[in-house]
């Protein structure tokens, strides 16, 4: 099985968790939140607290970061389901043959977004 680490920022412990497991897993020592890292990034040793503050500050960073883009992302590909939907239904003609792609755009919509309404319901 591959284990991945995971890490608590507040013992300054890594521990190995399956790599199919959440993104937090609960801290081995002290039950708080120990957050996957992956493999790849390195940790201070854990009697460095000045590098781990420095660390603690660089991850936290990255995380923001990649939270916005991935709500960027939302939000493209949402705008992107509207112009077509609303493309689609400014269209003249029959609209029996847009009925499937319309529904299906709207399902995609619903299902992406949970809690909002698809435009043209
Ligand atoms: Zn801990």
């Amino acid at each position: 099985m591959h284990n991945v680490s995971h890490v608590c920022f507040a013992c300054r412990r890594v521990m190995r968790r399956p790599a199919h497991e959440v993104q937090v897993a609960p801290c081995s020592s002290c039950g708080g939140p120990a957050e996957r890292i992956g493999d790849r990034v390195p940790v201070p040793p854990r009697d460095n607290l000045r590098a781990w503050a420095a660390f603690e500050e660089s991850w936290r960073e990255v995380q923001e970061e990649r939270a916005s883009e991935r709500l960027r992302r939302q939000v493209r590909t949402r705008h992107a389901i509207e112009h077509r939907i609303a493309d689609l239904m400014a269209r003249d003609g029959d609209p029996k043959g847009r009925e499937v792609e319309l529904r299906m755009l709207r399902r995609r919509l619903a299902g992406e977004f949970p809690g909002t309404e698809a435009p043209g319901n």
